[in-house]
C-alpha cells in the first residue's frame, strides 16, 4: 500500500488548467470577489457540517461554535481564511480542488471568446470559486481537517497555480479549514487590515455565522467581529437595504452584476416559511440544458439543507435564483421526501405567482428592466405558456414580439398592445412563423393585411410553432396563422367569394397544378397578395414549413405533404401565365414562379440546378429580345 501520508505532486486536470488561466486574465478588475468566493466557501462547510451533525451530533465534538475568522499579516503578506466546519479528508481535497472540474466546466470553456468583458460576464455566471484565490496570491496553501478525523488525518494542500499542486499529511488540532493567500507583490492591499474590513463586511455581512478579523502581531487587539451574523433573508424588510440585496444577491450566485428584481416575503399561518426571490439581469451559461443543476437554497428552521432544490418553481422559471427558509419541512428533508411533501405543491403554486408578480410589476412599468427580461429570458417564458395551464394567461400578458408594426426586430409588442391598436371590430389575432426577422417581415403573405393596415405579428423563435399551438387564443380572440390556407382573414380582404374567384380563373389553376405535378397539393387563386406573383402556404391541417424545417433537422421523419400554390391574378406575371401559348415556356415559368414562392418563405428548393437553368434561359431570352416574342 502507498503511505498516503507521503508527499505527493498532482497535475491539475486540462480543465482546470485552463480555467485558472483564463480567469487570472479575465477577472483582473474584479480581483477582490476572491475574498467573496472564499467567505462563501468557509460559510458552506459550517454549514454543512451543522447539517452533518443532525444526524451525528458528535462531529461537532466541544466545538459547537461555528464561526469564520480571517487573519491578516502584514509582514508576510498573507490572508488567511479560516473556518471550523466540515473540512476536508485527502482524497476530497484532492478531487475538490484541483483534479474534478465542476460539471459543465468544458461547455463554459467552449462559450469563452477572449473578449475580456464578455468573458468576465460569463465566468461571472460561472462561478470560478476557490480557484479565485490565484488572481491575487501567488501561492495558496490550503490546511484542512475533516470533522470526525484525528488530528493527524489533517492534510496540507499547496500550488502556485501554475499546473500542478502538492499534497502531504499534517497535524493539525483544529477541525475545519485554513486557506493562507501569499499575496503576489502588486497586491500588499489585500494585507491592509481596514481596506479588508471594508471588504469583509460587504462580503459576509448577510451570513448566518460569525466573521471576525484579526492582525497578526497587533496583541493589544482581539479578534472582532465584523459582520452581523445574521442571515439576510431572516431580517425584517425594512431592515434591509438595497445595497445589502445586491450584496445578497451576488454572494448566493457569484454573479457580478446587479439583480433586475428581488421579492423578499415571509408567509405565515398554516405554512410558515421566508423567501427571497431574485431574478438575474443575465442568462446562465447553461440556460438552454434543461438538466442543469437549477432551483432555490433551502434552509430548515435556518439550518442550511441543500442546494438547488428544484422542487420550489418550475421549470421554465429556472433562471430564478433565491433562497426558502421553512418552519415546517422536517430537517431531515430530502430530495425525495420533497417531491413527496404535500405541502411543497402549494408552496410551489405561491412561489411561481410570486415570481410571475414581480415580473408583471416590471413589464407594466415599461421599463428597460423588462426589456432585458424579455432578451434573456423571453424564451424559457414561452415554454412557460406550454407548460403551466394554471398561469397561461398570466404569461401570455408577459409574452412579447416583434410586429409589422415595428420597423425593426425588437420583440416589444404585447399582445395587449396589439388588441389597442387593432380595435374593437378585429376580433382576431394575426401571426405569422418564419425562420428569421427579414423572412418574416418581408414575406408575401403579409401584402394584402399590410395594405389594409392589419397588424401581424412575426413569429422566428424555434418554439413559436408550440407557443401559438396552446395558446391558440388571448382575452377571447382567436390567434390566426397567415401562412396557412385559408386564414380567416378579414371581410375586407376576401372581397369575392373562393370559389367564385376560383371558378374564374379555372383552366390556369388546373393547367398550373398539371404543369407542377406532384409539386403542389392544388394551386388556388390568393386573396392575400397585392406584389408578389404567388405564395406558398401550408394546408389547414398540416404543420407549418418552419417546424418541419425544425423537426428534419432534429432527424425526426416527418411525413410527406405538399403545399398550396397560390398565385396572385392581378400579378403582370400571371397574367402572362394566362395568355402562353408554348407548353415549353408556361413550364419554365410555372416553376419558377414556384420556385420563388418557397425561397420566399425562406425554404429550399429539391433541385436548385434545375432552376438556374431555367433561370439563365430566360436571362438569355431576354437579351435576345424578350422571350417568347
Ligand atoms: P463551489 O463552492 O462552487 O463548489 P469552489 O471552487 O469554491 O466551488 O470549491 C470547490 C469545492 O471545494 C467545494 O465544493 C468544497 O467541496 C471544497 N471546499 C472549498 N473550500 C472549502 C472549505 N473551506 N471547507 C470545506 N470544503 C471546501
Ligand atoms: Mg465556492
Amino acid at each position: 500500500m502507498v503511505d498516503s501520508s507521503k508527499r505527493e505532486t498532482l497535475g491539475f486536470q486540462t480543465e482546470v488548467r485552463q480555467l485558472l488561466k483564463l480567469m487570472i486574465h479575465s477577472l483582473y478588475s474584479n480581483k477582490e470577489i476572491f475574498l467573496r468566493e472564499l467567505i462563501s466557501n468557509a460559510s458552506d462547510a459550517t454549514d454543512k457540517l451543522r447539517f452533518e451533525s443532525l444526524a451525528n451530533p458528535d462531529l461537532l465534538g466541544g466545538e459547537t461554535d461555528l464561526s469564520i475568522s480571517i487573519q491578516v499579516d502584514t509582514d508576510k503578506q498573507q490572508l488567511s481564511i479560516i473556518d471550523n466546519g466540515i473540512g476536508m479528508s485527502r482524497d476530497e481535497l484532492i478531487d475538490n480542488l484541483g483534479t474534478i472540474a465542476r460539471s459543465g466546466t468544458a461547455e463554459f470553456l467552449e462559450q469563452m471568446t477572449g473578449d475580456k468583458k464578455h468573458d468576465a460576464q460569463l465566468i461571472g455566471q460561472f462561478g470560478v470559486g476557490f480557484y479565485s484565490s490565484f488572481i491575487v496570491a501567488n501561492k495558496v496553501t490550503v490546511e484542512t481537517r475533516r470533522a470526525g478525523l484525528a488530528a493527524n488525518e489533517a492534510v496540507r494542500w499547496e500550488s502556485d497555480g501554475e499546473g500542478e499542486f502538492a499534497v502531504e499529511n499534517i497535524d493539525r488540532a483544529e477541525r475545519g479549514t485554513r486557506v493562507t493567500l501569499s499575496l503576489k507583490d502588486d497586491q500588499k492591499e489585500f494585507a491592509e487590515p481596514l481596506r479588508v474590513e471594508t471588504l469583509i463586511r460587504k462580503y459576509s455581512d448577510h451570513i448566518g455565522f460569525p466573521v471576525s478579523l484579526s492582525v497578526v502581531g497587533d496583541d493589544d487587539k482581539e479578534p472582532r467581529i465584523v459582520n452581523s451574523a445574521t442571515a439576510l433573508w431572516t431580517r425584517p424588510r425594512s431592515d434591509v437595504k438595497d445595497d445589502d440585496y445586491k450584496e445578497f444577491y451576488k454572494y448566493l450566485t457569484h454573479d457580478f452584476v446587479d439583480p433586475l428584481a428581488w421579492s423578499h416575503n415571509r408567509v405565515e399561518g398554516k405554512r410558515e416559511y421566508t423567501s427571497l426571490l431574485f431574478i438575474p439581469a443575465a442568462a446562465p451559461f447553461d440556460l438552454w440544458n434543461r438538466d442543469a443543476p437549477r432551483g432555490l437554497k433551502l434552509y430548515v428552521q435556518r439550518v442550511f439543507i441543500m442546494d438547488d432544490a428544484e422542487q420550489f418553481l418550475p421549470l421554465y422559471l429556472r433562471f430564478v435564483k433565491g433562497v426558502v427558509d421553512s418552519s415546517d419541512l422536517p430537517l431531515n428533508v430530502s430530495r425525495e421526501l420533497l417531491q413527496q411533501n404535500p405541502d411543497l405543491v402549494a408552496m410551489r403554486g405561491a412561489l411561481t405567482r410570486r415570481v410571475l408578480g414581480m415580473l408583471e410589476k416590471m413589464a407594466s412599468s415599461d421599463s428597460d428592466d423588462y426589456r432585458t427580461v424579455w432578451r434573456e429570458f423571453g424564451q424559457v417564458l414561452k415554454e412557460g405558456v406550454i407548460e403551466d395551464q394554471a398561469n397561461r394567461e398570466k404569461l401570455a400578458g408577459l409574452l412579447r414580439f416583434a410586429s409589422t408594426h415595428g420597423d425593426n426586430d425588437a420583440q416589444d409588442q404585447s399582445l395587449a398592445d396589439y388588441i389597442g391598436r387593432a380595435g374593437p371590430e378585429q376580433d382576431k389575432i394575426y401571426f405569422i412563423l418564419a425562420d428569421n426577422y427579414s423572412t418574416a417581415v418581408a414575406s408575401p403573405h403579409l401584402e394584402q393585411l399590410r395594405k389594409r393596415g392589419i397588424e401581424v405579428l412575426l413569429l422566428t423563435d424555434r418554439i413559436d410553432p408550440w407557443l401559438v399551438d396552446s395558446l391558440a387564443e388571448f382575452d377571447g380572440r382567436a390567434l390566426v396563422d397567415v401562412g396557412r390556407s385559408t386564414p380567416d382573414l378579414p371581410e375586407s380582404v376576401a372581397e369575392a367569394s373562393e370559389d367564385e374567384i376560383n371558378e374564374q380563373h379555372r383552366s390556369l389553376l388546373e393547367k398550373m397544378k398539371k404543369t407542377l405535378g406532384s409539386r403542389v397539393d392544388a394551386v388556388k387563386v390568393s386573396r392575400r397578395l397585392v406584389d408578389s406573383p404567388a405564395c406558398v402556404v401550408a394546408a389547414e391541417n398540416d404543420i407549418s414549413p418552419q417546424l418541419r424545417r425544425m423537426l428534419e433537422a432534429s432527424g425526426q421523419a416527418i411525413p410527406e405533404s405538399r403545399p398550396i400554390l397560390e398565385i396572385n391574378v392581378e400579378h403582370p406575371l400571371v397574367g402572362r401565365l394566362s395568355t402562353e401559348a408554348d407548353e415549353a415556356v408556361f413550364d419554365d415559368l410555372s416553376n419558377i414562379v414556384m420556385d420563388h414562392a418557397l425561397l420566399a418563405e425562406g425554404g429550399q428548393l429539391d433541385n436548385p440546378a434545375k432552376y438556374v437553368q431555367r433561370m439563365n434561359k430566360l436571362l438569355l431570352d431576354l437579351n435576345s429580345g424578350g422571350a417568347g416574342e
